[in-house]
């Protein structure tokens, strides 16, 4: 687009420059022609003729040209039709003076020879103009489709890649990883080293996570470190326009890094191309069939000696053709994890480095706030507070400023103008205590960090529990505790109001999924230790799909039963313990209809004061 752009401009460049010579030819020509001597009468003219005064004469139509024999000029207009010596015999010239006259009878020409094929020509070289330019546009727009060399591959640490080189001290965390891929960089480094032992160096790693944990941040890095060329292209590029300018594209982007080994080629996205081939739905996608052979045919290619490391990244691993996992391919797969507490807090460090940050800044506080968050959350969480702080004209980032914008991070921006009625405040207000309430009296729960009532992007509140510490295998009385806080709303509700409303919908779901993956997949039900098959997420859709069963209609039956005992048991908890801590329950719900948040540290003195 940029290109065209350009070229237009300068097309336009062009032809106001020829319109300006145009112009200027013009008005020389024009002066010359048109300024013209005086102009005299007939009459007068006939008088000077008589006079012998006239030296020579030119006829052009009806235009008379004198030339006196003074050497001075001037022009007379006749009329179109009337001959010059009878009409000068009218006017009472001679006839022996009119014969005197050297006269010179000239074809009508009101234009000068240059400007007329000047005008002729004028239209001609516009046309040609314009068609010059239509087709170096087309042909520009085709070359470009075409263009392998271009194959969009973007070289890293060019000059004019205007991107800064960046290290593996640019990526906080992720310390298996990077010492996985150091391997990779010692041999970039020193490739000779290697090979001179006749070790053969992986050539193809994939890395995979979930999105925005760093994998395109790893690769970059991995080159910095190594200080290589970086071809970096994405999956989805591959696919474009015409069928086979995909597998073109990569055999041009191999043979391209060949010419600057040693080297990194990095495929994002590899998902797009190297989906699992024949896999129905879609329809079979003969472009991406060839790129992905494409690709496994160049890997396959390299010597012993290639000096070529093929990075990938998918955050779908599962759906991969298992052709590309194959040994010699991307063997080795490096998993990239969401950061842990240390690690967000590292984040928050690399990413506001530039930043001014006033004193009370505690970025621990904020990592404490931030579960879940992956390393791009945490990049725009930085980038947001640094508006909000703007915004305020102030010349330093607060800790104010980093909690704001945690929750436009985590939930969109606030709902300003959305009022919700009184009623449903109330019952938004149960809700979110009813949460919190049954979170901190259960000895297996999260503590509260925030409860708020103010409604952002799709919820109508939300109550921010963090676990103490992250774990990731999860006890039964851990599922059984947080199924009982999700249910803590809709009970809440119950209790308060005797009547329950949607707002619950989202908790239920996630109360039933619970349950139904303890008791299908871990085995924590009365059905024992069997694996019923999950609900694995569809490949195309997107979407959970119950997978195959691989169960009796009896044992279905008896899975529902178990699920909703579960449900029901989780149920009961919170009913029981919302009942005993009632009144806990009304004051944080008031506290909240008043104040719409409550933090941290107020909610636990709510709380302790009600139990006192
Ligand atoms: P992915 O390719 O996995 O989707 P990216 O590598 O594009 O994610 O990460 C997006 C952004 O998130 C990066 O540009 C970087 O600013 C930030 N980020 C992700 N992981 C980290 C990390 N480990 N350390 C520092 N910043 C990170
Ligand atoms: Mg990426
Ligand atoms: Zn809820």
């Amino acid at each position: 687009m940029k290109k065209i752009t350009k070229t237009l401009s300068k097309n336009v460049g062009v032809f106001l420059l020829f319109f300006l010579v145009i112009v200027t030819l013009f008005g020389i020509i024009a002066s010359d022609s048109f300024q013209k001597p005086e102009e005299i009468s007939l009459r007068l003219l006939a008088e000077q003729i008589n006079e012998e005064k006239i030296k020579h004469i030119t006829v052009r139509g009806t235009e008379i040209e004198i030339l006196y024999k003074d050497e001075s000029k001037a022009v007379a207009k006749k009329e179109e039709r009337a001959e010059f010596v009878p009409s000068m015999k009218d006017w009472g010239a001679e006839e022996s003076k009119i014969h005197l006259l050297d006269v010179d009878y000239q074809r009508e020409q009101d234009w000068s020879p240059l400007l007329t094929l000047l005008i002729i020509s004028l239209p001609i070289i516009f046309i040609f103009f314009i068609f010059r330019s239509v087709f170096k546009q087309a042909k520009g727009g085709a070359m470009q489709a075409l263009d392998f060399s271009k194959a969009k591959a973007r070289l890293v640490g060019d000059k004019d890649d205007g991107k800064e080189k960046i290290s593996f001290d640019d990526v906080a965390g992720l310390e298996e990883s990077k010492e996985e891929l150091k391997e990779i960089v010692e041999f970039l480094k020193d490739p000779k080293r290697f090979l001179k032992l006749g070790a053969r160096i992986p050539k193809g790693v994939l890395l995979t996570g979930a999105p925005g944990t760093g994998k395109t941040l790893l690769a970059r890095a991995t080159a910095g470190e190594a200080s290589v060329p970086f071809f970096e292209i994405s999956g989805s590029e591959f696919i474009e326009l015409f069928v086979g300018v995909g597998s073109g594209r990569v055999r041009d982007l191999f043979n391209n890094a060949k010419s600057k080994q040693p080297c990194i080629i990095y495929i994002d996205e590899l998902d797009a191309i190297g989906r699992a081939r024949g896999a129905g739905l879609g329809g079979g996608h003969d472009e991406r069939e060839q790129t992905l052979n494409q690709i496994l045919s160049e890997m396959d290619g390299f010597q012993q000696d290639t000096q070529i490391v093929v990075l990938a990244s998918t955050n779908r691993p599962d759906v991969l053709d298992s052709a590309l996992l194959r040994p010699g391919r991307f063997d080795r797969k490096i998993v990239l994890d969401l950061p842990d507490k240390k690690t967000r807090e590292k984040m928050l460090k690399i990413h506001s480095k530039k930043m001014p940050l006033s004193s009370g800044v505690d970025f621990k506080e904020v990592a404490e706030r931030t579960p879940g968050f992956s390393g791009a959350d945490i990049s725009n969480l930085t980038n947001e507070a640094a508006i909000f702080a703007a915004r305020k004209r102030k010349s330093k980032i607060s800790q104010s400023d980093f909690l704001e914008s945690i929750e436009k991070v985590l939930l969109g921006p606030e709902r300003k103008n959305y009022t919700i009625s009184k009623k449903e405040k109330e019952i938004t207000a149960y809700h979110e205590a009813g949460h919190a309430v049954v979170s901190s009296f259960l000895p297996e729960a999260e503590p509260v960090r925030k409860i708020s009532i103010v409604s952002r992007g799709q919820v109508g509140g939300y109550t921010i529990k963090i676990p103490s510490e992250e774990s990731r295998t999860k006890r039964k009385s851990e599922f059984i505790s947080e199924m009982a806080v999700l249910m803590g709303g809709y009970c809440a509700e119950k209790l308060a109001f005797k009547e329950i409303s949607t707002g619950a919908v989202n908790d239920l779901e996630r109360a039933s999924k619970y349950a139904r993956k303890l008791v299908k997949e871990f085995g924590m039900s009365a059905l024992g230790p069997v694996h019923y098959g999950g609900e694995k997420e569809h490949i195309f859709l997107g979407r959970d799909m119950p997978s195959e069963k691989n169960y009796s209609e009896e044992t279905a039956s008896k899975i529902d039963k178990e699920v909703s005992s579960f449900i029901r048991e989780a149920e009961k908890k919170a009913d029981l313990l919302l009942k005993k801590q009632k009144k806990s329950l009304d004051t944080v719900a008031k506290h909240l209809m008043e104040n719409e948040t409550i933090e941290r540290k107020e909610y636990e003195k709510l709380i302790k004061k009600e139990t006192k």
